[in-house]
């Protein structure tokens, strides 16, 4: 038994007797008791102050964080779009008049978004006035670019193909032509004896007659062939994809439609019957050059003339020592 004594004496007496009595105290079971007390005494002390904690937390939490909370999601929900969004925080502390500012700049904000979202489509509308009106004007514009076009490639007596236009598509044809080996045959027509119908009837009677016949011409061919007045009374045809046979028969119907068509005062022509006579060269048989592909078929033309007229001559290479051209009839 070694730990802490604590001694205590006194003294006592009884009649004559005297004597002192001393007690011996053993100290551990003393500051057991300190310690169990000192423990309690902590212990009680950390679970009063985490009370505190947790009253202080939960009243921060009502007070501050909850309303933190809620301007925040506000203010997420404002950004995302949703402009008539806005914060219920009803007390007057600072928090209350944070959301009560942030409630007006939410309320201005939808106002000005109005406003602008207003004047967009004022706008928008505007535009698409405008852009309706350019349509229309556009749309004109490439109708009226088209009649130039068409204009500027017609005859404007006959409504067909002018030489201008002509000269193009033989420079293409022909290149194709080339290409595709595919033949080509074109046709040059002249109205015969047409000059005397003019001083017989007069020039608009002509007119009608260069009108009929530019109109028999198309009739006659194919719609894939070219036909186009060269000038005065004179027409080309472009025949595609037309050998010479193919092109000399073509030809012949041509001349035999303008014959038996009835013209108004053609019994005074020369021959009883208003004709034409017509010139054939092909490609590649004949030439493999556009421009002499017109040249031979004019020279074909004059081989008709010469012929008697009213008839088709197709062009035949030369001789050696011998004449030119020969004209035929069917
Ligand atoms: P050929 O049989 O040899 O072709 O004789 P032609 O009288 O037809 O030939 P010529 O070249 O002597 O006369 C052509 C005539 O065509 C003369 C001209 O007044 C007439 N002519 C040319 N263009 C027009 C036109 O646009 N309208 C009218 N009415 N006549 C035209
Ligand atoms: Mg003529
Ligand atoms: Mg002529």
């Amino acid at each position: 038994n070694d730990g802490p004594l604590m001694f205590v004496s006194m003294p006592a007496v009884s009649g004559i007797r005297w004597g002192t009595i001393v007690a011996k105290l053993d100290l551990r079971s003393v500051e057991r008791r300190i310690s169990i007390s000192q423990v309690a005494l902590i212990g009680a002390g950390f679970g009063l102050t985490l009370t505190i904690a947790i009253a202080l937390f939960v009243s921060l939490s009502l007070m501050v964080i909850g309303p933190v909370r809620v301007l925040a999601r506000t203010a997420a929900k404002l950004q995302s779009g949703d402009l008539s969004t806005r914060v219920r925080i009803r007390s007057s502390d600072e928090l209350g008049k944070l959301a009560h500012a942030f409630n007006n700049m939410a309320s201005d904000l939808q106002t000005y978004t109005h406003s602008l979202e207003e004047k967009v489509r004022e706008r928008s509308a505007e535009i698409e006035e405008k852009n309706h009106v350019l349509e229309d004007l556009n749309l004109r514009l490439q109708e009226a670019v088209k009649e130039l076009e068409r204009q500027a490639l017609s005859d404007a007596l006959t409504g067909i193909y002018n030489r201008r236009y002509f000269n193009e598509v033989i420079a293409t044809e022909t290149q194709r032509s080339e290409r595709s080996e595919h033949p080509l045959t074109l046709l040059m027509i002249d109205v015969d004896h047409f000059k005397q119908f003019n001083d017989t009837h007069g020039h608009p009677a002509g007119d009608t007659v260069l009108i009929d016949v530019a109109r028999l011409l198309n009739e006659n061919l194919r719609s894939t062939d070219v036909v186009a007045r060269y000038g005065g009374e004179e027409f080309v045809a472009l025949l595609l994809d037309t050998d010479a046979d193919a092109g000399f028969a073509a030809a012949e119907k041509l001349r035999s439609s303008i014959e038996e068509f009835s013209f108004e005062g053609e019994e005074t022509q020369p021959l009883g019957t208003l004709s034409i006579s017509v010139g054939v060269a092909s490609f590649p048989l004949d030439t493999d050059h556009a421009a002499a592909l017109v040249r031979y078929a004019d020279e074909a033309l004059y081989q008709a003339k010469e012929q008697g007229r009213n008839r088709v001559a197709v062009w035949k290479r030369p001789k050696e020592n011998s004449e030119p051209a020969l004209a035929t009839k069917p």
